[in-house]
C-alpha cells in the first residue's frame, strides 16, 4: 500500500495494488498544472484509490486544452495548491492518474516511469531512462 497526502495534508489517500502504468507526461498542460518540467504519474484501477481525509475539499478543473484534445479533469487541493489526481476518461476510463509527488514513498517502494508522453515537449536537458516507452505526443 501507499499513501499520500497534499503539501498541506488536509487531504489524504491510500492505494492498494500495483499499477498500471508510471508515466511522466511532458505536454504544455502537465508543465502549466506542476508548474514544473512535466508531471510524474502513476495510474491506477479507480478502486485501487481511497481518498481517507478530505474527499470533499478536493476540486477539480476541466482541462479542455491538452494539446492532445483530450479533456483532463485535474482534482487538487484549493488550500495548498497541489495536483493529486488526474482522469482523461476518454482515453484511460476507469483509471486514475495520481500524482508522484504526492506519494509518501517508504523504504523498499521505489518508482521510476514505464511511459514518457509528449517528449517533443521534453527540456532537453532533461536526462532519459533508457528502458522507458517513448510517444512524441499522447
Ligand atoms: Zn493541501
Ligand atoms: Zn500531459
Amino acid at each position: 500500500m501507499i499513501t499520500g497526502s497534499c503539501l498541506c495534508g488536509n487531504i489524504q489517500y491510500e492505494l492498494r495494488g500495483d499499477p498500471i502504468n508510471t508515466a511522466m507526461c511532458f505536454c504544455n498542460n502537465c508543465r502549466k498544472s506542476t508548474g514544473s518540467v512535466g508531471m510524474a504519474n502513476s495510474w491506477y484501477s479507480k478502486e485501487s484509490l481511497s481518498i481517507t481525509k478530505g474527499a470533499d475539499l478536493l476540486r477539480t478543473y476541466e482541462d479542455h486544452a491538452v494539446d492532445s484534445g483530450a479533456t483532463v479533469e485535474r482534482s487538487f487541493c484549493p488550500g495548498c495548491g497541489s495536483p493529486l489526481i488526474a482522469e482523461n476518461k476518454i482515453k484511460f476510463p476507469g483509471a486514475v492518474i495520481v500524482t508522484y509527488g504526492t506519494m509518501e514513498l517508504e523504504e523498499g517502494q521505489k518508482w521510476k516511469p514505464n511511459l514518457e508522453y509528449f517528449c517533443k515537449r521534453k527540456a532537453e536537458w532533461l536526462g532519459t531512462p533508457a528502458e522507458t516507452e517513448k510517444f512524441h505526443e499522447l
